[in-house]
């Protein structure tokens, strides 16, 4: 199911780990919600980025599936508000050098080489990024 132009909730709940071991990463209605937020956010950071395609890593994450990739217990991403994404190879420094956060509570960080994730608390805007990083 299509939540934007570009992001699926499918690839915003697919869990190569939860697959790989059977365990179910079925969001709930308020973690659909919330992957709204993020997708609409991801959108954003599409279009920023020269609208080429980009490699969802890790949206949701259930608490068994997050504890069985060894994800913080408090990480973002069980409740459907962070995105671990990846874009044409481009590496987090390259991410950050063209975009920034426009909201003091969205973070931008690395994650493993070539990839970059994103934390969206609720109430961010769906805008959250804009062109010229650091
Ligand atoms: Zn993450």
């Amino acid at each position: 199911m299509k939540i934007t132009e570009h992001f699926t909730l499918e690839e915003l709940s697919f869990s190569e780990a939860a697959a790989r071991l059977g365990l179910d990463n079925t969001p709930m209605q308020a973690v659909i919600t919330n992957l709204g937020l993020v997708a609409a956010v991801m959108e954003g950071i599409r279009t920023l980025l020269g609208d080429r395609p980009i490699v969802v890593h890790s949206g949701y994450r259930s608490a068994e599936v997050n504890q069985a990739v060894g994800g913080v217990a408090t990480s973002a991403h069980c409740r459907g508000l962070a995105c671990d994404f990846g874009e044409s190879g481009a590496s987090y420094l390259e991410v950050r050098c063209r975009i920034r956060p426009t909201d003091p509570r969205v973070r931008l960080g690395p994650r493993w080489p070539g990839a970059t994730g994103i934390v969206v608390p609720p109430g961010s805007p769906d805008k959250a990024f804009a062109i010229g990083g650091v």
